[in-house]
């Protein structure tokens, strides 16, 4: 006998896209993590952290230097302003600052606007806190269509979440848009809940812009990130949420019945990773464009119709013509027959657009992308 609250969960397509690659030695390119190391002074400090015995729960809401140091990136990168003794709360993973944003925000039957393509987690997040959600299509190239938009919110809606820089398609919201973004929450008194843990890796000049710093926007707002794509340390499990007082005072209850806190020493280490130099992060989005035109050529090469994303570390792929499979069955076929993993596209998807793509991510060493590129050219379709 389970909850209902389990009874429409799907077991996560990106995991077991991952289990299906380990089977059939494939490379995988379906589950966005770095096959390569993480920043040496990063896993020096983490070890110091250990050995100076930072080994016991730190304060739940997280460690009170780690906190004072995302307040003054907030400010400067972020251009918010969070109090790091009331507005900021350390989280395992930007995964459990969502889930605990949602359960402290929504009652049974409460709505939730998410942009599709989506972040295959906030589905399950909205039906875990009991709410609903609704959907608004992004556009062929991309963008918000200002009616769809304005169709989806009435009394009940509660919340929206918003990911940019976005995954799967790569999207990074202009300023005009958040500003339609934050009328709509203005005007229908809605909390915007963001997930900008992409937030560093831009290309082409495109710049990150958090709706909280919009006006009137910053009490409304709770902005979500965290350390694993930044630092390449997806297994270190450190996120934060920023938000107003009373927001942050209810994800911090949610959050100390959950998890207690994220781990001590690692907490420890993250107060480092935001002290690195401005160059750090220009090095890791310049490193990771070369991938994205690595892998951007290599599928444009074997037959797939697609375009370099904006931010993040993914492609979003129209399935080549003529296969005559949709994507669940195309991804299998890739990876036991072409030697290469990729997400079936309806997980990122409510509608039947994703029935005719896949993604893949680029977050690989370049000697693995190569080897995915050569596997590609062996796609005989
Ligand atoms: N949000 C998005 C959009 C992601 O793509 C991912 C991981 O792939 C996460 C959140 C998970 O982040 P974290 O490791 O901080 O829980």
């Amino acid at each position: 006998m389970l909850a209902h609250r389990v009874e429409h969960f799907v077991e996560s397509v990106i995991r077991d896209m991952t289990r299906l690659s380990l089977k059939h030695n494939a490379i995988n390119l379906a589950q966005g993590f770095p096959d390569f190391p993480a920043p040496w002074e990063l896993k020096r400090a983490a070890s110091s952290a250990i050995m100076d015995d930072y080994n016991q729960y730190s304060i739940t809401w997280g460690a009170k230097d780690l906190r004072d140091e995302i307040s003054r990136k907030a400010r400067e990168y972020n251009h918010i302003e969070a109090d790091p003794d009331s507005e900021v709360t350390v989280t395992c993973g930007s995964t459990e600052a969502m889930m605990a944003s949602m359960l402290a925000l929504l009652n049974e039957g409460d709505e939730v606007v998410v942009f599709e393509p989506f972040y295959e987690n906030y589905g399950p997040d909205a039906a875990v806190s009991g709410a609903v959600p609704r959907f608004v299509p992004l556009t062929d190239d991309n963008s918000i269509d200002g009616d769809v938009l304005a169709s989806v919110f009435n009394k009940k809606t509660r919340a929206l979440i918003l990911n940019t820089p976005n995954n799967p398609c790569g999207k990074v919201f202009r300023k005009d848009e958040l500003k339609l973004i934050a009328d709509m929450c203005i005007d229908y008194d809605v909390i915007a809940v963001t997930d900008e843990i992409y937030e560093y890796i831009l290309y082409d000049n495109k710049k990150h812009i958090s709706i909280a710093s919009l006006d009137e926007m910053k009490d409304r707002t709770i902005t979500i990130s965290g350390f694993s794509k930044t630092y390449s340390v997806t297994g270190w499990r450190i996120g934060y949420a920023l938000a107003e007082k009373t927001l942050t005072s209810a994800i911090r209850k949610v959050h100390d019945f959950l998890t207690v806190g994220a781990p001590a020493p690692l907490q420890h280490a993250c107060v480092s990773a935001l002290r690195f130099s401005e160059s750090y992060y220009e090095e890791l989005a310049g490193m990771y464009d070369g991938k994205r035109k690595l892998l951007y050529n290599a599928l444009i090469k074997a037959g797939f119709k697609c375009s370099l994303p904006e931010g993040a570390y993914y492609i979003l792929a129209d399935i080549p013509e003529g296969t005559g499979m949709d994507d669940t069955a195309f991804a299998r076929y890739m990876v036991s027959e072409v030697g290469v993993a990729a997400v079936p596209g309806s997980s990122f998807y409510r509608s039947e657009a994703g029935k005719h793509k896949v993604r893949f991510t680029f977050s690989k060493k370049d000697e693995t992308l190569m080897e995915a590129a050569r596997r590609l050219e062996g796609l005989s379709i």
